[in-house]
Formats: C-alpha cells, sequence, structure tokens
C-alpha cells in the first residue's frame, strides 16, 4: 500500500539523510532536510566498500537516482562526476608497527597484510571527499524538490499527538516545524526525547556478550584527525622494508599502521589531499595525555614514537586545525518507534577499523525509504524490523571489531582474526551481486555483514574464542607458531571462504581470485553453469 504524503523531516545532511531524503522525495513524500551548517562542510567517514556500492546501485535503480549510480564504482564516478572529490580504494592494507623502531617488514610478510577489495580500478571503491559529496548529494535534493534549511540546527522534538514539533534555531532566530515522521540522521548529536536517547553517550553492550569470551570488552577509543597535504608515500620512505608482490598500488587503499597506543589511518585521495587520524586506545597507559593535549602537540608527539610515519608526514602541512575526540563510541537504546527513526550512525558507532560505516548507513536508508513508502501497520511492522535489525548489526560489527582491537599487537592474531572479517564481507557482496533477492523485500531483511548468517556467527564466535586461547598459549608456553593462527582461522571458515583466505600459501597477499570464485558455486547454492553466466555480475548493476 502507498502511503498517504505527510511531512517527513529528516535532520541532518550528510550522505545519509541527503540520499533517504532523496529516495523518499522520489515516491511522493514530503520531506524536509534540515542542517545546522552549510554545504560544503568538513566530515570524515570516507572511506567506501563494495557492499555500499551494491546498496548505491540497488538504491539509484529503485529510486532512479543515476549520480549514486556513478558514485558506486571509480571509473564511473571519474566519467561521470569528475568535479566530486574522491580517491581509489583497491582494498585493505595494514602494517604493524614496534614504538621507536622504524618499520621493518621482510619478504615473509611477517608485518604486512593486503586484502584487495575490487580486481581492477574500474570497479574499484572510493574515498569519498565528504564535503564534495555530501554538497553534491544535497544540490541534487534541492534540485529534485526536497525542501532543504541549513544554518539551522534542531534543538528540540517535541511530541504533538502523533506528530511532532521541531523547535529549531536557525542562525540565531528561532523557528518552529511541524512533522509527522522525524528521522535523526545527526550522526548522533542528541535532540529526540528521552524514550528515544536513553543512555545516550553510554556505551551499552555488555562486555560479556563480546566475542574473545567474557571480560573482552568492546574498543574504547578517542581520535586525533586532520586533512593534510604534502604527505609522502608509506613505502618510499620505509626504505629498509620489503613492498614485495602487491596485488593492488598498496597505498590506493584503506591502509592501517598498529601501534602500541591504537591504531592510524591514512586514505589518500586523489588531489593529493590525505585524511589520516590517531584511533587512541584509551586503556593504554599514555592515552590522557594524549587525548588531554592540544591536538596538534598530540599528533607530533605520537608521530615521533613512529619514526616511518613521522618520516611520511614530515613535510606535511594539516588543511586545517586538527580535531581531537575524547571518545568515538555510542549507541542508543533503540532505533526506531511510532513516528521516528535512527539512521545506523546516530543509532551507534563503535569504530573505523573495517570501515563498516558508510555501508550500513546505506544499508539503513534502503530499509527506512522502503519502511517509510508504507502506512498504517506495515509501516510500523518494518519500523520494528528496522530496529530489531539494528541491534543484531551493531552486536555484529563490535564482535567484529573488538578482537582486531585485542590483537592489535600480535600481527599473526591480528591477521587471522581480520580474516573473519574479509569472509563476511567477500561472500555477502558476493552472494549479494550473483544471487536472486531471498524474498519479496529484496535485500532489505539481509543482516548487514552476514548479522543473521548462522553459518558465519558460529565460525565467528569459535574463531575468536579458538583464537584466544591460542593466543594465550603462545603468551605462556612460546609454542603457536604464526601460520598456525591462519590455519586454525581458515579451517573454522571453510563454508565462507570464497575468496580463499587464510591461506598461509598466500603470504598476506589477497588479490580478488575469480577463477577460485567459479569453483565454490555449491556455497552460494548456485550450479557451475549458473555461476559462469552470472559472473558478469560482479561488475555491478545494469
Ligand atoms: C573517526 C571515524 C572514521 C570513520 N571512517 C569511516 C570509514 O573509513 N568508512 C566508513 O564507511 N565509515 C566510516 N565512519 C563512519 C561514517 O562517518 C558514518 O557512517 C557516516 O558519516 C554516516 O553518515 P550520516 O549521513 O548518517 O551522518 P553524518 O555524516 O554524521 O552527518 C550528520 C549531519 O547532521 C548535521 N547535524 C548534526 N546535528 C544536527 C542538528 N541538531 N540539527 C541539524 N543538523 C544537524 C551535521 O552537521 C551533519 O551534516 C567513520 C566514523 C568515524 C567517527
Amino acid at each position: 500500500m502507498r502511503s498517504k504524503v505527510t511531512t517527513i523531516v529528516i535532520v541532518g545532511s550528510g550522505f545519509a539523510g541527503t540520499i533517504l531524503a532523496r529516495a523518499l522525495n522520489a515516491r511522493g513524500q514530503r520531506v524536509v532536510l534540515i542542517e545546522r551548517h552549510t554545504h560544503p562542510r568538513f566530515a570524515i567517514g570516507e572511506s567506501s566498500t563494495p557492499l555500499a556500492s551494491i546498496c548505491l546501485e540497488r538504491i539509484a535503480i529503485e529510486y532512479d537516482l543515476p549520480d549514486l549510480f556513478a558514485l558506486a564504482t571509480y571509473d564511473r564516478w571519474n566519467r561521470e562526476l569528475p568535479g566530486v572529490g574522491h580517491g581509489l580504494k583497491r582494498g585493505f592494507s595494514f602494517y604493524q608497527h614496534r614504538p621507536n623502531h622504524a618499520f621493518a617488514n621482510s619478504h615473509r610478510n611477517e608485518a604486512r597484510l593486503l586484502v584487495s577489495a575490487s580486481p581492477d580500478n574500474e570497479i574499484a571503491d572510493s574515498h569519498w571527499l565528504r564535503s564534495d559529496v555530501d554538497q553534491h548529494l544535497v544540490r541534487q535534493a534541492t534540485s529534485e524538490g526536497v525542501e532543504f534549511i541549513d544554518n539551522c540546527e534542531v534543538e528540540r522534538a517535541e511530541r504533538r499527538g502523533n506528530g511532532w514539533v521541531l523547535q529549531m534555531n536557525r542562525s540565531g532566530r528561532p523557528l518552529q516545524l511541524d512533522a509527522d515522521f522525524v528521522v535523526d540522521a545527526t550522526g548522533g548529536v542528541p535532540f529526540l526525547p528521552a524514550d528515544a536517547k536513553s543512555e545516550f553517550n553510554e556505551f551499552t553492550i555488555r562486555p560479556a556478550d563480546s566475542p574473545g569470551g567474557k571480560g573482552v570488552a568492546p574498543p574504547d577509543t578517542g581520535l586525533i584527525f586532520g586533512h593534510f597535504q604534502g604527505v609522502k608515500s608509506f613505502s618510499d620512505v620505509a626504505d629498509e622494508a620489503s613492498f614485495l608482490n602487491p596485488p593492488y598500488p598498496e597505498e590506493r587503499a584503506a591502509v592501517h599502521h598498529l601501534l602500541e597506543e591504537g591504531w592510524m589511518y591514512v586514505l589518500s585521495f586523489d588531489n593529493d589531499l590525505v585524511s589520516a587520524g590517531f584511533v587512541i586506545d584509551r586503556t593504554h597507559s599514555d592515552s590522557h595525555h594524549f587525548l588531554n593535549a592540544p591536538p596538534d602537540e598530540a599528533w607530533q608527539a605520537l608521530l615521533s614514537r613512529y619514526p616511518t610515519i613521522e618520516r611520511q608526514f614530515a613535510a606535511s602541512e594539516p588543511t586545517r586545525k586538527l580535531t581531537s575526540v575524547p571518545r568515538i563510541q555510542r549507541r542508543r537504546v533503540s532505533g526506531a518507534g511510532s513516528g521516528w527513526a535512527l539512521l545506523p550512525h546516530t543509532f551507534s558507532f563503535v569504530s573505523p577499523m573495517f570501515s563498516t560505516g558508510i555501508a550500513w548507513s546505506l544499508i539503513g536508508v534502503e530499509r527506512l525509504a522502503g519502511a517509510l513508502s508504507n502506512d498504517g501497520n506495515r509501516r510500523l511492522w518494518q519500523l520494528n524490523e528496522y530496529d530489531q535489525m539494528l541491534q543484531i548489526e551493531a552486536d555484529h560489527i563490535t564482535s567484529l571489531v573488538t578482537p582486531a582491537y585485542q590483537f592489535r599487537q600480535d600481527f599473526d592474531a591480528f591477521v587471522a582474526w581480520t580474516q573473519v572479517y574479509f569472509a563476511a564481507a567477500s561472500y555477502h557482496e558476493v552472494w549479494q551481486r550473483l544471487s536472486d533477492p531471498p524474498s519479496e523485500d529484496g535485500w532489505r531483511s539481509v543482516g548487514f555483514l552476514g548479522a543473521c548468517d548462522p553459518i558465519l556467527q558460529r565460525a565467528k564466535m569459535e574463531a575468536a574464542d579458538q583464537l584466544k586461547t591460542a593466543y594465550m598459549d603462545r603468551d605462556i608456553k612460546k609454542t603457536t607458531r604464526g601460520l598456525d593462527f591462519e590455519n586454525l582461522v581458515g579451517q573454522l571458515i571453510t563454508d565462507r571462504n570464497l575468496a580463499g583466505l587464510a591461506n598461509p600459501a598466500r603470504n598476506r597477499m589477497y588479490p580478488v581470485d575469480l577463477p577460485l570464485l567459479l569453483r565454490h558455486g555449491d556455497m552460494l547454492g548456485l550450479s557451475d553453469e549458473e555461476l559462469r553466466v552470472r559472473l558478469p555480475r560482479i561488475r555491478g548493476l545494469s
């Protein structure tokens, strides 16, 4: 049933709020999009993934929004939206460092892991220059008829009957707006009343629920970040380390430097701009020193502990003031109710470790656009389902990143754990590309990254438990060898391992292996012939 026209107010014009506004507008809803800043405005959360591209393509087709289709792959983006800034992302690169030592790595890759996300540049992912992307999307939205109010901060939402009155501040002047439905797309800044935001800022996931066993707490981190120019290539400055046989240009990737104090991300855009940030583990003894110091001082102090990264950034200049955030984790108690919903990034954030945010946000947009295109009980039922999926998926994301933090100082265990994440990501990406949707709701009822996939869940829990035991044994008995960790995970993920992961013979270099994929139709429930015919879909929908 198509819903009657209601006023849906979306608070926050990041890419997720704006794409939702455009989808609902395309369905004939009256949408008002509110933004406290004006575009272009700075934002982070830049590194996209294949599951995000798949979802962008689906939304583009369902709501006839062709520019979203262009944003889904690197080459399409270059051809069709050349003025919107981005950077090539071919995969995930990880390097382990020791404080006060230059980065060291031999041909055995004891400190280096590269996992491809795409077979070539044409269908690769991108780092999104958010100021450009979000501005582009808002311009499209307004040209399509979405009402957009910028420089306007929503301060409070009050219930009136079945609807809402929003109290806002536009450039210092009070403003009111009536709404039938409110979507909080603010990325976590609270304005909905208590029932929708209780325990805001409290990370409510119980530690005992996280894999890795009882007492393994989810990440608790702060952040120091900025954008820079003049950053050198890491492999150029690490001149004594081996960078043999990369399956893709290794810094055209989401680069992760694992450190004693936490880790650092480095994302390169095509125009010499680099986004970088130190994610600081708040349980590290020096964390408060770094997070309480002025950000530029903390930045230099951290660089000075890692000589190779320091050389990489030696001639760099920040393009804006560096920023420090004392804590980035948060989670709300519920994600939707009668007359309101939160987008995923408003509901919860745990870690940028595996670049889950953009894809999860887009899946939330896809589901919410579907739910709000209905009314009455069907809408309510779908909002309830949306809420339940958010809960399950936030737990799942937490359980994927938690062991990565726990093992980050033992690269063998860390590498082995990442293979669980990459199995989840690659299996669910290939499944969604090559199979038919499992229900009339399309892929909307399928959990993000295998959150509702019992085979993957079991493999994840067992891998976390067994790796933890092996990791502790190694510490105590010094018997476990590095490759044992990978073999152990390899056995556990067999039924979801389409990508030849956790294979010590790969020497921690994982290209996209299509011939291997062709041998695994059974894992997807496809015959060899079906798989061969469908394989071109791996390059995107049409
Ligand atoms: C450190 C860090 C690194 C990350 N890295 C990655 C990554 O590499 N890859 C990835 O996939 N994800 C990443 N993420 C997650 C990613 O940032 C989010 O998934 C994404 O930004 C969500 O987009 P959004 O549109 O929902 O919200 P946002 O991008 O947060 O946009 C919210 C908008 O709401 C506006 N707003 C806020 N409050 C109000 C108000 N009261 N009234 C009006 N307007 C308001 C803001 O100005 C803003 O424009 C990262 C997140 C963090 C914190």
